[in-house]
């Protein structure tokens, strides 16, 4: 059956949602907003778990167990909101060598890993040799480890750097991606997502791609056969209409990948992951945080619109207050991003950020994924509070939200169900070894940061 479309209809009647839940309509960007406005929350979670259920069942929920290796921390973008980046010669600039690498890779494969998720700052001194060696040294040594790695604005300064042939952009684009996969790249994350709105991303990613450029990527990635992911990163200067709008351009360009290239076995947006912005120690957490009793409207919210077309012209304090979002924003956000990405298969709940508690709340809110153990995570702690959580604690968060846990590989197959006394969490007798570990970055007053680890 085709999707549907009923622009007319009220979005908050229950046979609407009914029909969108069972995957036969079609939402309208302007129905979304009306929900995120509208609805109370629980019962707008619970439109979205109807949904999440109808994709994926009642029983399991997934995780992956990969590591994030950043393997350089020097980047020539100076985005607003990151703590993690440096100069080229800095003190503290570092470029991990392909030895320091497969020996993380060698420890996440002891603890049973599919995945690594190698990401790193905009480093104009590494030509594309280094990137080829590498992906060929960590597949000859870790055949079984999926690459996902170098997110859109990397392949973008790949493309400046290199000045690889091609007549246009998406053909440069095109043969690096080809030289990176011939060398062991499989897969696509979704960084440097953050808002695709013109305003707000002139305003927070200084250096980084626009829209245009990065969902281009994305579709040259699908044409060559690869998966990607999508990310939003929401809760800073934008407006509500502005997650609205980049969360249509994502359903627009995955309908796009898949008709083109759907039928050929091209790629495809697998998964939707959002997170609040973590404040500390970045530019853009300077900012004035928003106070609706003496500000007035949001501003982001008086220039954002459905189209992207709003200009920081709109408002005198656009880009000049904040609005955090907390545990209910949050939730109500990945609500709303289940019941509108209708081509996307998994949205994946973000604890990383939020808490294991509020990520375990998500799979009741249209989340499918908790997404992965975490090992190792250098640029969101650079920001604020992180956690950190083994196995164990992540499938019995799974299973006290009522559901099964499973590990995943990065194409959302099934590796392991844990449905029996052998599940990692059913084999730990002693609970207190293994109790989440929150990590916090602090700020000193000499400028410095302190890592703090608490446990809880
Ligand atoms: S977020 Fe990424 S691209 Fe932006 S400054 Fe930090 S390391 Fe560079």
């Amino acid at each position: 059956m085709s999707i549907q479309r009923r622009p007319e209809a009220d979005p908050c009647d229950p046979s609407v949602l009914t029909d969108v839940a069972a995957g036969h309509l079609r939402l309208t960007a302007a129905q979304c907003m009306r929900l995120y406005q509208e609805m109370p929350l629980a019962e707008l979670g619970r439109w979205a778990d109807a949904r999440c259920r109808t994709l994926h069942g009642d029983h399991i929920r997934t995780y992956v167990i990969d590591r994030n290796i950043n393997y350089t921390n020097v980047c020539t973008a100076k985005c607003t909101f990151c703590a993690f980046r440096r100069d080229l010669g800095a003190d503290d600039a570092y470029t991990l060598g392909s030895d320091e690498i497969c020996t993380k890779i060698e420890e996440l494969e002891a603890i049973g890993g599919t995945q690594i998720l190698m990401q790193g700052g905009m480093n104009p001194e590494l030509p594309l040799a280094w990137y080829e060696d590498l992906l060929g040294e960590i597949k000859s040594s870790h055949p079984n480890v999926h690459i996902h790695a170098f997110s859109p604005p990397e392949v973008v300064e790949f493309v400046n750097f290199f000045d690889p042939p091609g007549s246009d952009f998406r053909a440069k684009v095109k043969w690096v991606l080809s030289r990176l996969q011939a060398a062991g790249l499989e897969s696509i994350p979704g960084g440097g997502g953050e808002i695709f709105a013109p305003a707000v991303r002139q305003k927070i990613g200084m250096g980084k791609c626009d829209a245009e450029v990065w969902l281009t990527v994305m579709h040259v990635a699908h044409e060559l056969g690869m998966n990607t992911s999508a990310t939003m990163m929401f809760g800073h200067i934008e407006g509500i209409a502005d997650r609205i709008h980049h969360m249509d351009l994502v359903r627009q360009w995955q309908d796009r990948s898949l008709a083109d290239f759907g039928e050929a076995g091209g790629g495809r947006y697998m998964a939707f992951i959002s997170w609040p912005f973590q404040r500390e120690n970045t530019p853009l957490g300077r900012v004035q945080e928003w106070n609706p009793d003496a500000d007035g409207a949001f501003p982001g919210d008086i220039v954002a619109t459905l189209d992207g077309t709003g200009t920081k012209a709109d408002h005198a304090e656009f880009g000049r207050r904040v609005r955090l979002a907390g545990a209910s924003e949050y939730l109500r956000t990945q609500a709303i991003s289940r019941l509108m990405l209708d081509n996307i298969y998994s949205i994946g709940a973000s604890w990383v950020t939020m808490g294991p508690h509020v990520g375990q709340l998500a799979l009741s809110f249209g989340a499918s994924d908790m997404g992965s153990v975490m090992m190792e995570e250098n640029v969101v702690s650079a920001a604020g509070t992180t956690y950190c959580l083994s196995e164990p604690v992540l499938c019995h968060l799974i299973r006290d939200a009522g559901f099964t846990p499973a590990q995943r590989d990065n194409g959302y197959d099934l590796l392991a169900v844990h449905d029996t006394e052998a599940s990692p969490d059913l084999q730990v007798e002693d609970w207190s070894a293994l109790r989440r570990n929150r990590l916090h970055i602090q700020s000193t007053e000499a400028g410095e940061t302190v890592a703090i680890s608490v446990e809880q």
